[in-house]
């Protein structure tokens, strides 16, 4: 590998749907862009479940065709059952808006990677991976030095004019700046894996994604059909609640898929394919996104609970507005913290219309089905959010009347 002696244009750290996005479109405008990952590709990642708003970025970055001849299950729907076991009418996107947008895909994470990752090679990125960036050092202006490991053992120094931080949960830049704000109330962990032979309505073709609550409202699934007659199934808890017994985590999923009777039906013949994996899933905001010569994207700006599949639409979101910011950025010479981060704080207002979601998912008190009896005019809405259209000024009304009966519903708790 031939690395540039002068600064890069453009330096993205992680090549997850965040960075993927923003290197190909920083680089197809001709700026001087390398994309750099850690793991060998394709790699492996949890988060499988697309939202259908994610329609217009895969579009802009040409992939549609691909992403149809993929053979990835299609998702036309999400639906919520509850911890007695009944199944809600499943809310199907295209009962609202009946056009292609509103579908989208149950993927694996591994191909699904790879095709963006080629994807930014095509469009003139130099795509590396099996390269761990290990350090930046962030001067007082830009250019700033990027320290990387490379797979064949020398470090390597390398300089870039803007650096995207879109390493994912692990944050490398906003860690190293003291950025992070956790969620105290949502420390999550999730045990998941993929089975094979679980019950499911139309193998192969098109599906929805549902979540399954336990008794008690302790714990939820999600439950993924994807190619194959694989699935993937997840349980999700407080970390603190779910791993207190210190059991193994065979063990506490199978004590709350028993508690669980619609997941029970569905595993019924259902064999593991591989051991089940624990990740943490801490929600996290930073308390900035941009400084001189830097940006943050994806999990890296932020995450939220995975219950409505929202993580790659951020990412990919997020991503391809940082690129518009950095390609201005570039022309003008202009890569301030005001140029770079200008894209931030309307796609923080829509980050927050999906956090008061996930508020609701998690107030035991409150009910989805009751609010919708009170106000029948928003279904609409909801389904509008549940395809990822958080971004849009119609949301805002929908979203302050839910968090105003959430608050009604935990004041009731109180009193
Ligand atoms: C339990 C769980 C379930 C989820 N389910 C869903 C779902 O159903 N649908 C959905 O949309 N989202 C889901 N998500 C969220 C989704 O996985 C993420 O939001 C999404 O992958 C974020 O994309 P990203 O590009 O920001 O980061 P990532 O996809 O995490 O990519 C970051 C990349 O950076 C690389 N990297 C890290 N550090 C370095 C370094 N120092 N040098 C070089 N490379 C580095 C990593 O190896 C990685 O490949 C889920 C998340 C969790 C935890």
């Amino acid at each position: 590998m031939q690395w540039r002696s002068s600064p890069y244009d453009c330096v993205v750290i992680g090549a997850g749907p965040a960075g993927c996005t923003a290197a190909a479109l920083v680089a197809e405008r001709g700026h001087a862009t390398l994309l750099l990952e850690r793991e060998r590709m394709p790699r492996f990642h949890v988060g499988e479940s697309l939202m259908p708003d994610t329609f217009w970025t895969l579009q802009r970055l040409g992939i549609l065709d691909q992403l149809h001849a993929a053979g990835f299950v299609q998702k036309v729907g999400v639906q919520f059952v509850s911890p007695s076991g009944t199944e809600s009418q499943p809310f199907y996107f295209a009962e609202h808006d009946p056009r292609m947008c509103s579908r989208t895909w149950h993927v694996e994470r591994a191909a699904f990677d790879q095709l963006l990752f080629d994807n930014a090679a095509r469009k003139g990125a130099t795509c590396v991976d099996q390269t761990k960036v290990v350090d930046v050092r962030v001067q007082p202006a830009s250019p700033h030095e990027l320290m990387l490991k490379t797979a064949d053992g020398p470090q390597v120094s390398i300089r870039a004019r803007v650096v995207v931080d879109a390493t994912g949960q692990q944050a490398l830049l906003a860690n190293r700046l003291g950025l992070r704000v956790m969620n105290p109330d949502l420390k999550k962990v999730a045990i998941w894996g993929h089975y094979r032979n679980a019950r499911r309505t139309a193998p192969d073709t098109e599906e929805i994604t549902t979540i399954l609550h336990t008794a008690g409202k302790l714990a939820w699934f999600w439950y993924i059909p994807l190619s194959g007659n694989k699935v993937s199934i997840g349980l999700v808890g407080d970390a603190a609640y779910l791993l207190k017994q210190d059991k193994q985590p065979e063990a506490v999923f199978a004590a709350h898929a028993e508690a669980c009777p619609a997941l029970r039906d569905r595993l019924t013949d259902a064999e593991l394919v591989a051991p089940l994996q624990v990740v943490r899933e801490f929600s996290y905001t930073t308390r900035q996104h941009a400084g001189d010569g830097w940006v943050l994207v994806g999990d890296a700006f932020g995450f939220i609970d995975p219950v409505y599949s929202t993580g790659v639409l951020l990412a990919l979101r997020s991503g391809e507005l940082a690129a518009d910011a950095i390609h201005a950025g570039l022309i003008r010479d202009d890569v301030s913290a005001e140029q770079l981060g200008s894209w931030t704080a309307s796609y923080a207002q829509g980050v927050e219309r999906f956090r008061s979601l996930v508020t609701a998912f998690y107030t035991n008190e409150f009910s989805f089905a009751d609010f919708l009896r009170r106000h029948p005019d928003y279904r609409g809405g909801l389904i509008d959010l549940l395809i990822g259209r958080a971004f849009v000024d119609s949301a805002a009304t929908l979203v302050t009347d839910l968090q105003h009966a959430v608050q009604a519903a935990q004041a009731a708790r109180v009193a």
